[in-house]
């Protein structure tokens, strides 16, 4: 672990002008180990007035040619996975081997945002022979990119690739709980790729600080929020005033259905990995499963044993690791106790995770209630946790309809073997990604984003690439 992590900006390593720092613990066992920045308003502004004077050069430098600075990071991620692995397993705990893919993605992000600089042009609008009318698409300048702490990197880089692809400087603020490996990815990014100083840096301090200085300082011109609906909707107050443009990826509470006719076997095992990747910190987590009726016991059966075969620990090959906070720990507890109350007893799970080398640390076990109905707040409630609701449902439109009832629309999963169905169904179900017999994250090539109380905005895709420029028509009398 970098120790202590401060802001990175200006291409320089910045302690905070508050002077102060916040312990950083080792969700692996409780202990310190180390210090993170409380940078303040003052560090934010200093930040955005960098990103100020490198943007007209970024802007300006030949498309192809920032394209190569970004694959370039793209193949800094590839070659030093050992090392940003390194911290990002540190401060996150995930298990060694879970996050080669992860930082894979992450590359990918550079890869194809780098190879599609001059995607986003415009078109050409005919009026006749004494016009020239055509649009292009404007880089915004400084856009502020707010990131939560589950997946440190990738989250990261689904922001800031298209944002640097489009033209624009960027400040970002990572997760208070999980800085280190993006302050370490951009230091390198200027120091090995080219990338030139004040294009990118990164502010490292509490969101309740950061967060509003920067929706609040007039050369931010768009911010992309990724984290929960609370301080979204807080930042959405602030950017109502300022009329500035904001991309919101919140929280999710997904509905992975099984139908009768699936595949049972292939559909338990993913949808164990729906609720438990990443230890069930995952915005897209299908933490609520809807099960057809016909099929239900059989189905949980099935997956309560696939259930038994996870492992819990620090060893890389584990199938859950730590919690990443103790407070995401404490709230997923608490859900032990909503249950309770809501009368439900786990079908497998609903306790801390404890045996040999787990003292200490934030081991959560993986969780299924059976019994669940849609109205109680264990299936109304993102958990952000390894905690599954299995839900029964009588036909199509009752799953339809039992999916649909949620605040939430991040994802949905689908398990039918029926063609027709699958259509019918991915095209009612409200949510920004439809999985259909896998439940995964989607290539980043397609956009991801929610419907609802999950967000608005897109990112991935070259739609995720528009939504970091905004459109202008020029019109020429010849
Ligand atoms: P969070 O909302 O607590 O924090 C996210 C970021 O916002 C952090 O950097 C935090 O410091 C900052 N922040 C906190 N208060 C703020 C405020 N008032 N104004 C501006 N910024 C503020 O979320 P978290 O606990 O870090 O992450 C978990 C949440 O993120 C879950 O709800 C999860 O579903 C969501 N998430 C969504 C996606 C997605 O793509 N939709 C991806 C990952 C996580």
């Amino acid at each position: 672990m970098i120790n202590p992590v401060e802001s990175f900006i200006d291409g320089r390593m910045v302690a905070p002008t508050t002077g102060t720092y916040t312990d950083k613990l080792d969700p692996r066992n409780g202990e310190k180990m180390g210090r993170v920045a409380n940078s303040g308003a003052q560090d934010l502004d200093r930040a955005v007035a960098a990103a100020v004077k490198a943007f007209d050069a970024w802007r300006d430098m030949r498309p192809s040619e920032r394209g190569r600075i970004l694959i370039e990071m793209g193949r800094m991620i590839r070659n030093g996975i050992e090392t940003f692995g390194a911290l990002e397993g540190q401060e996150t705990g995930k298990p060694k081997n879970q996050i080669p893919v992860v930082l894979n993605m992450t590359a990918q992000f550079f890869e194809f945002y780098g190879g599609i600089t001059n995607v986003g042009d415009g078109e050409i609008i005919d009026q006749g022979p004494d016009y020239h009318v055509y649009t292009r698409r404007d880089p915004f300048g400084v856009v502020g990119v707010i990131l939560p702490w589950n997946a440190p990197l990738h989250q990261a880089a689904r922001a800031i690739a298209p944002a640097l692809a489009a033209g624009n400087a960027v400040v970002a603020k990572p997760s208070e709980h999980s800085s280190a490996s993006l302050v370490a990815f951009a230091k390198a990014a200027v120091e090995q790729c080219g990338l030139p100083v004040g294009v990118l840096n990164i502010i490292v301090g509490k969101g309740s600080d950061i967060g509003p200085a920067m929706a609040n300082n007039p050369d931010v011109r768009k911010i992309s929020f990724t984290g929960g609906v609370r301080a979204g909707r807080e930042l959405g107050h602030i950017a109502a005033e300022r009329i500035l443009p904001l991309t919101l990826e919140l929280g999710g509470k997904s509905a992975n259905i099984v139908f009768d006719d699936a595949d049972l076997d292939k559909a338990a095992k993913g949808s164990v990995t729906a609720f438990t990747l990443n230890s069930g910190q995952w915005c897209a987590a299908g933490s609520r499963l809807l099960v057809q009726r016909n099929i239900h016991d059989q189905f949980v059966e099935k997956l309560v044993a696939a259930v038994e075969q996870l492992t819990i620990g620090t060893a890389p090959d584990a199938s859950l690791g730590p919690i990443t906070t103790r407070a995401q720990f404490e709230k997923i507890q608490s859900y032990f106790e909503v249950a309770r109350s809501e009368g439900l007893t786990p079908a497998i799970g609903g306790k801390v995770a404890t045996g040999p080398g787990l003292d200490g640390g934030w081991f959560i076990e993986p969780t299924v209630y059976t019994g669940v109905t849609n109205d109680m707040a264990m299936a109304r409630e993102e958990i952000f946790g390894p905690v599954l609701v299995v839900i029964p449902f009588e036909d199509e439109a009752d799953a339809i309809r039992i999916a649909n009832d949620s605040e939430y629309g991040l994802a949905a999963g689908v398990w039918s073997r029926d063609i027709g169905r699958v259509h019918r169904v991915a095209g009612r179900l409200e949510a920004g990604r439809i999985v259909v017999n896998e439940y995964s994250g989607g290539p980043v090539q397609a956009p991801c984003g929610g419907f609802k109380q999950s967000g608005y905005g897109r990112e991935q895709g070259i739609e995720g690439l528009h939504h970091y420029t905004q459109s202008k028509s020029v019109i020429i009398r010849l």
